[in-house]
């Protein structure tokens, strides 16, 4: 079903290329002047940022969580929650017989209340302390659930020495937290994999790609690339460990298998959430590809040996987006609810940035004259505009690097013109 919609929309683009014509403010101007047919200018078939999930607008994700690092430093926070299908919230609503796979329906609607409400958690309760910004983006395994990856900055960053307050790689103590003990063990042991388990889905070339099971460590050591070193103590000395059975062998599971957690959030929402201190500033660079890189591709191809069969145009943007993709139903159905597959705050304004006159044109065969007459403006002209004038406004905007303009001026999109200087000139 979903497929269907996303084929319209998509089917709508492609019919519409006309209205989404972009070209460099110049080469229109110099295509007009040599007479060319508008309709021929610009790139094939475009498929635009504005599109949800395409190519262009998980490049421009990538840019506003450069600008989160370049504005606030490295993220402190780096969380994976993952749907768990035996919330009660869930299970209570199944009809006999069904199992969580069946509702994807219900799984979406429940893994959305939740994720809002451990956002709300972390940015109005401020259980790590206030945070500065946060953003999140939700994918969907092959067949599976939902899960959220999750980077937060807070307005303190987290010491060295209040890692282990805040994150955990160990299975708690029954004797006095049951439940903690029931949840971790329940959610948050990896694998096993190894020689234990060779056909565990973590394994790639006999070694498991997670490097479990982790060293045994007395305290946790901060790493300057990557990932601490989480404290993992062994049985002998005060570490937990637990039997469980893998396809019917009991095997003993110690802290070397523990997921690092956080022991509030995982009470709180009783799901697999993975939590990681961020303490490289090597590391951010594959986060924010990593939360935004969209949803997983399955691409394969039939070949045609017939070679006057059509090929795919390399400019055809649609359809190149179009057969890597694979939806699953869960995803299908988080689509056609219209919840959204990412969210941030603050908000990231895009400024132009282009040479003189190289501002991008939108334009149909009809309008490609006028356009070419008059340039459009853009946050760069508007800016140049600005400290060009002699008066207050001007001296003020001298002062200020172009970035840090959208903190004290609104850019309005109709009218083309920074909101504040619209009111100073009236
Ligand atoms: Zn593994």
């Amino acid at each position: 079903m979903y497929v269907k919609i996303e084929s319209e929309r998509l089917r709508y683009l492609r019919f519409n290329q006309q209205k989404l014509r972009v070209e460099e403010y110049i080469h229109l101007r110099d295509a007009i002047i040599t007479n060319a047919d508008a309709a021929q200018i610009g790139n094939s078939v475009i498929l635009p940022s504005s599109y949800i999930g395409s190519p262009r607008h998980m490049q421009e994700y990538v840019q506003d969580a450069l600008t989160y690092v370049q504005e606030y430093g490295r993220p402190c926070l780096f969380i994976t929650f993952t749907c768990n299908p035996k919330w009660s919230e869930i299970t209570s609503l199944l009809l006999p017989g069904q199992n969580a796979i069946h509702r994807h329906d219900i799984t979406a609607r429940v893994f959305r209340q939740k994720l809002k409400s451990l956002i709300n958690f972390i940015t109005k309760l401020h259980v790590f302390g206030p945070t500065r910004c946060w953003m999140y983006s939700v994918e969907w395994q092959k067949r599976g659930l939902p899960h959220a990856h999750i980077l937060v900055w807070l307005g303190d960053k987290i010491r060295p020495v209040e890692i282990d307050s805040i994150i955990s790689a160990e299975i708690p103590d029954p004797s006095t937290d049951q439940m903690l003990f029931d949840i971790v063990t329940t959610n948050m042991i990896h694998g096993p994999c190894g020689n234990l388990n060779r056909s565990s889905p973590c394994m790639a070339d006999e070694k498991c790609t997670k490097s479990f099971p982790k060293n045994f460590t007395n305290d946790t050591i901060t790493n300057v690339d990557g990932y601490p070193t989480y404290r993992r103590r062994h049985p002998d000395n005060c570490g937990q460990s637990f039997v469980k059975n893998v396809n019917s062998v009991d095997i003993d599971i110690d802290n070397r298998w523990v997921v690092p957690y956080s022991p509030l959030l995982s009470k709180t929402f009783n799901a697999h959430i993975n939590v990681e201190f961020c303490s490289s500033v090597k590391s951010i660079k594959y986060i924010c590809k990593y939360v935004n890189k969209g949803s997983d591709m399955a691409v394969f191809r039939v070949e045609n040996t017939n070679l006057n069969a059509p090929t795919v145009n390399k400019d055809d943007e649609i359809t190149l987006y179009q057969i890597g993709r694979y939806v699953s139903s869960n995803e299908a159905v988080w689509r056609i609810f219209g919840f959204p597959i990412h969210e941030r705050d603050p908000a990231v304004n895009h400024l132009a940035v282009h040479l003189e006159n190289g501002q991008r044109v939108y334009f149909t065969s009809e309008t490609a004259f006028d356009c070419a007459i008059s340039p459009p403006k853009t946050t760069l002209t508007e800016f140049f505009e600005l400290c060009n004038r002699a008066d207050a406004f001007g001296a003020f905007t001298r002062t200020l690097l172009y970035s840090e303009v959208p903190r004290y001026f609104t850019w309005a999109a109709t009218k083309k013109m920074d909101v504040s200087q619209a009111r100073y000139a009236n």
